[in-house]
């Protein structure tokens, strides 16, 4: 695997098709996996908060998520393929999840976002197990939603929380999970329900 360093954060030399082929190998083989895709902003915190740049050491995965990325590793000499971002990580995984059956977990935006798409997965991905699903807006300090999904052992668990809470989510219950790919989505829900 190759690696390019932006000020810190470790990008994956990959493209979307070879970035998505991964993950679902990593599904298959039952390797736990952390993906954060990060944009420039993202880049930038990472920069200037050391917490937050903990949390990106962290990754299984860092893909470039957005053509700035790419610009920049250029500028430094290196080489990205093109931009991997999540909206479309999550929509090819679905696809592959479709023909394979997986489970998944949502976990973020508003009630009705989320309720209107997980409808829409359900009807364009009938296939897809959506094992169960909740919207981003609980108490952080008191919920069991970690241990429902350490429970219910999903293959793949969109986080979409916004950057850096749905990183942090990750982390901070990553132990309690025995295997599935964790990926952050930012406002994808939003995007799928249309
Ligand atoms: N979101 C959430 N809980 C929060 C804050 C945000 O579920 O406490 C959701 C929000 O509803 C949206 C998604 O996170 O669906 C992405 O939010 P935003 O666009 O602010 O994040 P970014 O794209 O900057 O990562």
């Amino acid at each position: 695997m190759k690696y390019v360093n932006i000020m810190g954060v470790p990008f994956l030399n990959i493209t979307q098709q070879g970035f998505v082929e991964l993950l679902d190998k990593r599904v298959e083989q039952k390797e736990k996996t952390f993906v954060i895709t990060a944009n420039p902003e993202i880049v930038m915190k990472a920069y200037e908060e050391p917490e937050f740049m903990s949390i990106v050491q962290k990754a299984t995965y860092v893909c470039a998520d957005g053509i700035g990325v790419v610009k920049a590793a250029k500028m430094l000499g290196e080489y990205l393929p093109e931009r991997v971002t999540g909206y479309d990580s999550m929509v090819k995984l679905l696809e592959i999840g479709n023909k394979k059956r997986y489970k998944i977990f949502l976990l973020g935006a508003q009630k009705e976002t989320i309720e209107k798409a997980v409808a829409n997965i359900n009807a364009t991905y009938p296939n897809v197990d959506i094992v169960g699903y909740q919207d981003g807006y609980f108490d952080w300090n008191n919920n069991t939603i970690a241990e429902t999904v350490a429970n219910l052992k999903p293959d793949l668990v969109f986080v979409a929380l916004g950057v850096p809470r749905q990183e942090k989510w990750i982390v901070e219950n990553y132990d309690k999970f025995s295997h599935g790919v964790f990926i952050g989505v930012g406002g994808s829900f939003d995007v799928i329900a249309g």
